[in-house]
């Protein structure tokens, strides 16, 4: 619409006393518009008006400014879900779901890897989000999650920037269970736990064998102690306004639920407050499918990992929640709708089913180079079970067809592993490969994009049984 002389974005039109300051087309281009409010780096208009460019500078204005553009800490709230948009172009889609639907958004959300492999920053991650809600006008509240963060460095990186949410990964401080079996269980630990029965409420009491104890001691002492360090490090003295995740998902063997108990019991002694805990589920969250495993086993799990977290008062976190349908009913149900659940990839999935259908020769391109390249060097980082054999030859499809690919368990693990190596591929003179048309593509599709999203997440969302506003 015409505001003040501009093509401004409707939604985006705020007044700060007596000033203004909205979102407006330039050409091609967006600007922050601001007059009579002061701090913007930007070229003069006249009339009180200067015109701001999208800039990280610009961006920690905005988030002063608009409190509804900075990040909240929504994990504490009772539904909240994470979308990893590696693109920064689907927070569009995201914005209409989370209007409509019961549950806060975590909208900026990514791991140091997922930085890598999109040549992103948290600044750059943060400030997408933004410029995006002030331009669509979220008035909700939304997080900013930074993802299995391991180090002391990383996780500060996060929080000077204003993250809400630090998912602390403890993976590398977990051990196998064979480790240190033959030491001598220490007293502390088996006056503590040894011949008593722990009452978790709702039905559920739990015992230690003292082989069961000695398991707990091996796997998570030492992560127990990082994870202690790290609160009283970062959040212990409420430097930062923030929560912290566990996560102890991102192992080989699941934790059981005595050993969830033993975790949440270790930390909560040690006074270490956290909103939210990832175990690693029984069966397995592979990236972009459905769950492999006894869906039967997982539901029987899923209670009890569910009393203890209500016990100890936090909330349980699904991680690799993308397209794990067959587990949401019952994570739903179990949880009493009190959870926080993440996606990440099948984000991206979407985009590129966007790509099959309005450019199928792009996507032909795309997915020989996935397969016949860069799979051998993706499956390296992934836990995937991917068979390239079971995947439709491309050249037998019609382009009509090829967006059945992403009903194919094997060729959506083949585009949701390769998508680093896609985006940062390069030719013989520098240039981005794919990366530029691609951006290019789903900056004019980006309805159709929005749509897909809306539909695809929104199916995680009714699964999991949150209502519509
Ligand atoms: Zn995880």
């Amino acid at each position: 619409m015409e505001y003040l002389g501009c093509d401004a974005y409707e939604k985006s039109i705020n007044s700060v006393g007596s000033g203004f300051v909205f979102m407006a087309k330039f050409g091609d281009e967006d600007f922050i518009v601001a007059r009579n409010i002061s701090g913007f780096k930007g070229e003069a208009l006249g009339d009180g008006k200067i015109k701001a460019a999208l800039t990280h500078e610009n961006a920690e204005i905005l988030r002063k400014l608009l409190p509804h553009t900075a990040p909240s800490r929504v994990l504490r709230k009772d539904r909240s879900f994470g979308v990893g948009d590696r693109l920064g172009i689907a927070i569009f889609g995201h914005i209409k779901l989370f209007e409509e639907y019961d549950a806060y958004p975590i909208f900026a959300q990514q791991s140091i890897r997922e930085l890598t492999l999109t040549n992103r920053t948290y600044e750059d991650v943060l400030d997408a989000v933004t410029f995006a809600v002030f331009r669509e006008g979220f008035k909700k509240e939304w997080g900013a999650d930074g993802d299995h963060l391991k180090t002391v460095k990383d996780v500060e990186y996060a929080l000077s920037l204003g993250y809400t949410m630090i998912t602390l990964d403890c993976s590398e401080h977990i051990k196998p269970a064979s480790s240190a079996k033959a030491a001598a269980l220490p007293s502390s630990y088996t006056g503590k736990y040894l011949g008593k029965k722990f009452d978790v409420g709702e039905g559920v009491t739990l015992g230690f064998t003292e082989a069961e104890l000695g398991d707990c001691i091996a796997i998570y002492r030492e992560a127990i102690g990082f994870a202690a360090d790290m609160y009283k490090r970062f959040l212990g003295d409420g430097k930062y306004n923030a929560d912290f995740e566990i996560s102890i998902d991102e192992t080989d063997a699941p934790t059981t639920p005595l050993q969830h108990y033993f975790v949440a019991r270790e930390l909560t002694d040690a006074g270490v407050s956290f909103a939210t805990l990832a175990p690693r589920f029984c069966g397995e969250f592979q990236k972009g499918i459905d769950y492999v495993g006894d869906l039967s086993q997982f539901e029987k799990e899923i209670k009890i990992h569910a009393v203890i977290a209500r016990h100890f008062k936090y909330k349980l976190s699904i991680h690799s929640g993308s397209d794990k349908f067959s587990t949401f009913p019952s994570i739903g149900r179990e949880t009493g709708g009190i959870f926080h659940v993440k996606t990440a990839g099948t984000n991206w999935l979407e985009a590129m089913r966007t790509v099959a259908v309005v450019d199928p020769a792009l996507y032909r391109t795309i997915h020989e180079y996935a397969r016949s390249t860069a799979f051998e060097e993706a499956r390296k980082y992934y836990h995937v079970t991917t068979d390239l054999n079971k995947i439709p030859d491309i050249k037998t499809l019609k382009d009509n067809d090829l967006t059945a690919l992403f009903n194919n368990n094997d060729s959506r693990q083949l585009i949701h592993i390769t998508y680093g190596l896609i985006l940062s591929r390069k030719n013989a003179d520098g240039s981005f490969t794919f990366k530029d048309r691609l951006y290019k593509l789903w900056k004019t599709h980006n309805d159709l994009y929005t749509q897909g999203l809306v539909k695809h997440i929104g199916k995680h969302l009714d699964l999991l049984g949150v209502k519509k506003i």
